[in-house]
């Protein structure tokens, strides 16, 4: 017979306070007394008595070092994994585990303690994606695997929920974010009846599918960075009424298009007519319109006329048609809502800040915020010579196929005898030219007479001198970039024959 055995279930509870003296309450629970613990886990997130958070940061970063050491085995300089494999993996899953509920600890990552375990785990993976040797400074390394600083990320991704939360950004102005619908605000899910929608591909299935007391033809534009849309109804075969709507130049066209769907339901509603079609080129728009979890708030005001209009036994019916099939009523809307984004001078009809235009800036402060770090710090003087932005970086490296000859020159870390020296891997730093000079990237690039036939081919093809001013051109311009790397690369691999 078996046995069943029930451990009894540890129930422990936390105090949470600010004061510096306190007395811990003792509680009990049918008798039993509830222990008081320091930490406690809740939705994966481990809060601590003082709210430091250092347990949870911890936690997380010994999570993606595992994953750092699974990967290591199989990712050597020379040998294994390719970094871009590694770089997904980083986006993928290390990035996640540890932006993991960001927004409430967020404040703890300003702390320098967190901020160097964060670190820490992030150079040994940015030093894999770019084939870096292990020497290789924070800001280096992350400046050529294009990756941004972890805690920034974290910083990121709080400023960003609070964005969501309708938190308004400095860069606004005092201006509102869209925000999506609450689930309140929601009908009940009885009322959500299923609302169809049908695509019509050219003339003929249009023809087919007008014989609808109202037609409205919506369409939404962005044209010269100015957002409009508009409304074009037809009764019959005369367009009987037109409606222009103006939104501001942040909006999207997709808010547009939405603005113009959901004007169609609410004129659809007023209405007395009993059937009504709405036709509209923009299928991500319709289709936010007719999911039935959708949340964007004119999605939800759009589904709500429609349900309103059925209790008033009216029928509304939505159409996905080509654009520029050459349907008379589409081309109507399509030139009134450039009419509208171009000449409208009055309010706006909607003028809610798209998250995306918020994310923007949110990026935009997570940069200058890096460039700052980078161009301040003492560390990646030879990255700094072919990147002196980190920004610019930022836009640069992903185009590059980078090797770990060229991450040799970029970061100085290789097998010059300059570096080796430094590491005690060699006693003199001076080049195989002349005994007085050092053996550096500079100088192997732009000075040493050895290379000098093949700086000339590179002059030669570029039209750009082999100066420190111009190595940054040379890197970032897509014209020149490969050529100056294999310049690059050839020259590592022969002074690492030289000096191995
Ligand atoms: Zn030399």
């Amino acid at each position: 017979m078996n046995k069943l055995k029930f451990a009894p279930h540890k129930t422990s509870a936390m105090l949470v306070t600010r004061k510096l003296r306190h007395d811990t309450p003792h509680l009990t629970m049918g008798g039993i007394d509830i222990g008081m613990s320091k930490q406690m886990k809740l939705l994966g997130l481990t809060i601590d008595e003082n709210l430091t958070f250092n347990t949870h940061v911890a936690n997380v970063c010994s999570k993606a070092v595992g994953i750092y050491k699974q990967l290591s085995r199989a990712a050597r300089v020379s040998w294994g994994l390719h970094p871009e494999v590694i770089r997904s993996i980083y986006t993928a899953v290390v990035e996640p585990i540890v932006l993991y509920a960001a927004s409430a600890w967020a404040p703890a990552s300003n702390k320098l303690g967190v901020r160097s375990k964060l670190n820490s785990v992030q150079r040994s993976f940015a030093q894999k994606m770019c084939r870096a040797y292990r020497t290789v400074s924070l800001n280096s390394a992350l400046v050529l695997a294009g990756i941004l600083p972890l805690d920034l990320r974290i910083q990121e991704a709080a400023s960003l929920y609070e964005a969501r939360r309708g938190v308004c950004h400095p860069a606004l102005a005092g201006g509102e974010i869209e925000r999506v619908a609450s689930a309140l605000q929601m009908p009940h899910p009885a009322e959500r009846g299923a609302i169809e929608l049908r695509h019509l591909v050219d003339e003929e299935q249009y023809r087919a599918n007008c014989d609808f007391d109202v037609r409205i033809f919506t369409d939404g534009s962005k044209i010269e960075g100015k957002v409009g849309a508009a409304l074009s109804i037809w009764t019959g075969a005369t367009e009987t009424k037109t409606r222009k709507l103006a939104l501001p130049s942040y909006c999207t066209v997709y808010q547009a298009e939405l603005l113009a769907l959901c004007e169609a339901t609410r004129e659809a509603l007023k209405r007395r007519e009993t059937s009504c079609a709405i036709y509209s080129d923009s299928m991500a728009a319709l289709l936010t319109v007719v999911n039935p979890e959708a949340l964007h708030p004119l999605a939800v005001e759009s589904r709500d006329a429609i349900y309103r209009s059925s209790i008033q036994n009216k029928s509304v019916s939505l159409f996905w048609i080509k654009a520029h099939a050459g349907l008379e009523g589409n081309e109507r809307a399509d030139s009134l809502a450039k009419e509208a984004a171009l000449k409208s001078k009055r309010k706006p009809d909607y003028d809610m800040y798209p998250v995306s235009f918020v994310k923007r800036f949110i990026r935009m402060d997570t940069l200058d915020e890096w460039n700052r770090r980078y161009s301040t710090g003492h560390t990646a003087s030879t990255t700094k010579l072919f990147f002196p932005s980190a920004v610019e970086a930022y836009r640069t490296v992903r185009k590059l196929s980078i090797t770990k000859e060229l991450t040799q020159a970029l970061t100085g870390h290789g097998g010059f005898s300059e570096y080796l020296t430094r590491f005690k891997c060699k006693d003199n730093p001076a080049c195989a030219c002349d005994p007085s000079v050092a053996e550096n990237v500079s100088h192997l690039l732009l000075d040493c007479p050895i290379h000098g036939q093949d700086r000339f081919y590179v002059e030669q093809h570029t039209g750009l001198k082999m100066e420190a001013g111009n190595l940054e051109i040379l890197i970032s311009s897509k014209k020149y970039r490969d050529i100056f790397a294999n310049y690059v690369i050839k020259i590592v691999r022969h002074v690492n024959n030289r000096n191995s």
